[in-house]
């Protein structure tokens, strides 16, 4: 099954329990625009390279686009089509005034040089800033994309538009960025994961975790779970796993890695195992926090976790959610597991256009505020509804976006 597939079976899912007729469905489940460009710029060696970038803007019915920026070898169409949608839903979920899309570059970051990455950058920019900007499409970064990316982002778009620090989020915090945005997604990954332990009576000392993946999200979760008390037993990236039953030594991982430019290669203070192994561990809860795609229907019925938290988007395809509901495991969705993210480029962007700097402690304290209501919502519907969370927040998302489009008029 492909990512939209996915994306588009666990829309009609919710759907089919909504009162929605037909031809709304379809005009939600489309996308707006999609645009596909050449991005061709001169190596550091002189030799001319062509990548293929891809913007999809799913719904604007709620307010301006939103969604990250991915710098991946496997980035094509169909991924950043199913990438669009679920910001659709994630932003209406956490109840942000903002629509969603998505958008990437076909492209093996870790290939290139810094100077190729900005060239990149800015070509990109070149051909789709008259398509994107703080009142229509706000990028941020996703997979392979950082602050940095969007401080070269923001710099392209000036030239052609102005001053307008709006037009992308998680900037560095020195260039009109956000203090807390860059730990936000982690954050609410953490902020979740004890909002979970708390319903289900499970103390975080007795919970062990295992996190797929130790960029920007993983680290960050890896840290608040381990301030929270959580026992965070496994960790990998794409060199492999590292696992310690009795518990990593978290801040000693996080230092090796942040030495390494965010490398795991040659940590030695654990067992080696593949990504594969990790998914299967004997854990209390998994969190995949790299690629789409991972629990499959061969897979699923491996996975021991009871409990997965979705810090990457589209982790988990269809077969195997069906194996995880049968078997009751509880899957915290990611349209709102890693809605962090979203949430504080929404306040970033609020920021932005105030023109005055939010501080760590206003934005960490709204983050809470938000999250914590989205978390009890959905949380709410799935046991009114006997529904799955996942079930619960693609009703809760596609509701607001259904009554917005209805209110709005679509004539
Ligand atoms: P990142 O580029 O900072 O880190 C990705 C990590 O995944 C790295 O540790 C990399 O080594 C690892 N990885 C790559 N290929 C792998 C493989 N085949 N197997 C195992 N690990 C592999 O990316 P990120 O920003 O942390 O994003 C991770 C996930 O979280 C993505 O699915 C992204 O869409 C999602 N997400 C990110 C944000 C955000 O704010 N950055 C927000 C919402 C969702």
């Amino acid at each position: 099954m492909k990512a939209f597939d996915a994306t588009q079976y666990y829309f009609d899912r919710a759907a089919n329990l909504m009162d929605l007729s037909e031809n709304i469905r379809r005009l939600l489940a489309t996308p707006k625009r999609e645009i596909q460009v050449q991005v061709a710029v001169e190596r550091d060696n002189g030799e001319v390279a062509t990548f293929i970038g891809y913007r999809v803007q799913h719904d604007n019915t709620r307010g301006p686009m939103k969604g990250g920026l991915r710098y991946h070898q496997d980035v094509d169409l169909d991924e950043v089509r199913s990438l669009a949608a679920l910001m659709t839903w994630k932003t209406a979920v956490v109840n942000i005034p903002y629509g969603g899309a998505k958008g990437g570059i076909a492209v093996n970051p870790s290939q290139l040089s810094p100077w190729e990455l900005e060239r990149i950058t800015r070509k990109f920019v070149d051909e789709i800033h008259d398509l994107v900007g703080p009142d229509t499409d706000i990028p941020a970064p996703d997979m392979g994309t950082n602050a940095a990316v969007m401080a070269w982002f923001m710099n392209q778009y000036s030239k052609y538009h102005g001053f307008a620090p709006a037009c992308v989020t998680g900037k560095p915090v020195e260039l009109h960025g956000l203090p807390g945005r860059e730990e936000a997604t982690g954050r609410g990954v953490g902020i979740f994961a004890y909002k979970l332990a708390s319903r289900l009576k499970r103390k975080p000392s007795e919970t062990r975790v295992a996190i797929q993946g130790f960029g920007n999200v993983g680290t960050h979760a890896a840290k608040f779970l381990h301030e929270s008390e959580f026992k965070v037993v496994a960790v990998s990236d794409v060199s492999g796993g590292y696992y310690r039953p009795g518990g990593l030594n978290v801040p000693a991982v996080l230092q090796y890695a942040l030495e390494r430019q965010g490398h795991l290669t040659g940590y030695t203070e654990a067992e080696k195992i593949t990504n594969a192994q990790l998914l299967e561990l004997d854990v209390d809860l998994l969190i995949p926090a790299a690629l789409g795609g991972v629990l499959t229907a061969e897979n699923a019925a491996r996975v021991k976790a009871p409990l997965i938290i979705e810090a990457a988007n589209g982790p988990t395809l269809p077969e195997a959610d069906a194996i995880f509901d049968e078997r009751g495991t509880i899957v915290l969705p990611d349209i709102l597991a890693n809605a962090g993210g979203v949430t504080a480029s929404y306040f970033e962007w609020v920021q932005n256009r105030q023109h005055y700097q939010w501080g760590l402690n206003r934005v960490r304290q709204e983050l809470d505020h938000v999250l914590s209501a989205a978390f009890e919502s959905v949380w709410e519907l799935a046991s009114q509804r006997k529904v799955s969370l996942r079930t619960a927040a693609y009703i809760v998302g596609i509701g607001r976006v259904g009554r917005a489009t209805i209110l709005g008029g679509i004539l």
